[in-house]
């Protein structure tokens, strides 16, 4: 499964580098606790829990990082079945449709296709959290006041990723053998963002009927 995920992304010139933690932080022990009782077979649920003593935006930060550097590699996996011909509004299904607003080029809410939409959103989740006024890595250097704002509008549009692809690309997620990943990987986003009510319920509408089923 691995492999397969790095087979296609090796072809893929559009590949980013992980972002890493820097060893010796107290970030980067956190996130190896993180990914320690991940692999203990605890549920998932019970995962995304604070661990006690801990900082909640340490544990937000940790988490946003890590699922940026997950989901950029999933939908690295679907980019050649995700183009400007197939995909040339970002949307989920017919009834939702999103539109790409920064403080660049795009002040405005602008229909943008889906391949676009990614490569925007992933820039930008990129700036972001290489931003040391947002997201400080050094001991001692404070969140800012916005940093669970940020957080949220993040992991808001990384949401959306989700939805574009199970509703559009079901059939390459399967093709791939990717399918169990990518549900693993959604019910954590899932059981993250609820656990501390990061994302707003309404986002969560398009993908509902599913989370219901593989979310109990
Ligand atoms: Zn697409």
């Amino acid at each position: 499964m691995a492999l397969c995920l790095t087979q296609v992304f090796n072809k893929d010139r559009t590949f980013r580098p992980r972002k890493r933690f820097e060893p010796g932080t107290q970030r980067f022990e956190l996130y190896k606790k993180a990914q320690a009782s991940l692999k203990s077979g605890l549920d998932l649920k019970t995962v995304v829990q604070l661990p006690p003593g801990e900082n909640i935006n340490d544990w937000i930060a940790v988490h946003v990082v890590d699922f940026f550097n997950r989901i950029n590699l999933i939908y690295g996996t679907m980019s050649e079945f995700c183009t400007k011909r197939s995909c040339p509004i970002m949307s989920g299904g017919l009834r939702y449709e999103y539109r790409w607003q920064d403080e660049h080029k795009y002040k405005k809410p602008t229909k943008v296709s889906a391949p676009l939409y990614m490569n925007l959103l992933m820039d930008w989740i990129e700036t972001l959290i290489n931003n040391e006024d947002i997201f400080p890595t050094r001991t001692g250097i404070p969140f800012p006041k916005n940093f669970q704002d940020v957080s949220t509008k993040i992991l808001t549009r990384l949401f959306r990723v989700f939805v574009h692809v199970y509703i559009h690309h079901f059939d390459g997620i399967i093709s791939v053998g990717a399918e169990a990943h990518v549900n693993t990987c959604y019910k954590h986003f899932y059981y993250f963002i609820t656990e501390f009510s990061l994302v707003d319920h309404r986002e969560l509408e398009p993908l509902r009927e599913m989370t219901e089923r593989i979310c109990p």
